[in-house]
């Protein structure tokens, strides 16, 4: 049974999920038949019907989305809504697709056609909470039945920390999914899901989801539950439905803030992962970005966080 649906004080078990996959998708969500297995209808969004797309002003991004039959147009309205929002306060992401199931065993059957992995390890995902990612270009995936158990302000939070990941990945051009720390692609996890929460959090206070301040001092009181470096968290720290304890969230949330703090949210929002893009070397892009080397940050806020 899903365990990590209740209520209660730390809403971490509802930030979940973002670059998990291991392999990029290929030619997804194109309305060209499905996806071999028939998992998904591709329908037009927000209630729209007849062959329109969503579409995010400004630039008239399309969103399309992968739907099974008993997804509703007030829950492809509600996605389109909060992703506008996204659009409009953190920016452009390219075009989305957007793939929705609310049964498992399509869900598990979509996922795997993509990901080189199993549908047990799937639904053990599933069943321990996963509700939401994003994946190469432009692709953002629900599992309904968790994630519409989170209350509406943290769903909406969900689409702007995924949004975020597509607006990272657009930006940077290269697919920054490597797990191997030596290979050109790799960013470290607490980078990727640190700024992405980071930056969701901040964006959703503005629009009144949720209070910034309170959410900080969850974040702290997770944070502090970790002796271990920021540095550790290049390649661990994942969500708990891949078995982590969520530092690169928790830990990367804070390293990001005190990266926007010291350097201007642009350094977060935009330049290192354009940076990407030109050095295809994430200690170059850091350099670039932040005009300090990675070990300097990583001694600089050591420190810092040992005064939180
Ligand atoms: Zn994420």
């Amino acid at each position: 049974m899903r365990t990590s649906v209740e209520g209660g004080p730390s809403r971490m078990r509802w930030v979940l999920a973002a670059v998990v996959a291991a392999t990029a998708l290929a030619a997804c969500g194109d309305g060209a038949g499905g996806s071999g297995s028939g998992t998904g209808l591709d329908r037009t969004a927000g209630g729209a019907r007849g062959g329109d797309v969503a579409r995010l002003q400004p630039g008239d991004r399309p969103v399309r989305f992968r739907l099974d039959t008993s997804v509703t147009p007030e829950l492809t309205g509600f996605v389109v809504e909060t992703l506008q929002w996204a659009h409009e306060d953190l920016g452009d992401s390219g075009p989305l697709t957007v793939h929705v199931y609310s049964d498992e065993e399509r869900f598990v059957r979509a996922y795997t056609d993509e990901y080189a992995i199993s549908a047990d390890e799937a639904r053990t995902e599933l069943d321990a909470g996963m509700h939401a990612f994003a994946s190469p270009g432009g692709h953002i995936w629900l599992y309904l039945p968790n994630f519409e158990q989170a209350p509406l302000g943290f769903q909406r939070l969900t689409l702007f920390h995924e949004y975020q990941h597509t607006q990272q990945q657009w930006q940077a051009v290269v697919n920054f999914q490597s797990e191997r720390v030596g290979e050109r692609s790799f960013v470290p996890r607490w980078l990727v899901e640190g700024c992405a929460e980071h930056l969701a959090v901040q964006a959703s206070s503005k629009r009144g989801f949720l209070d910034a301040a309170q959410e900080r001092a969850t974040v702290v009181s997770l944070a502090q539950q970790s002796a271990e470096p920021l540095r550790e968290f290049e390649t661990r720290g994942q969500a708990e439905f891949i078995g982590g304890k969520e530092e690169a969230y928790t830990v990367g949330s804070l390293a990001c803030e005190r990266l926007s703090a010291t350097f201007g949210e642009d350094s977060v929002l935009s330049r290192f992962w354009v940076s990407m893009e030109q050095t295809r070397d994430w200690n170059a892009a850091f350099v670039a970005a932040f005009g300090v080397s990675p070990d300097a940050f990583y001694a600089d806020f050591e420190r810092y966080r040992a005064t939180l």
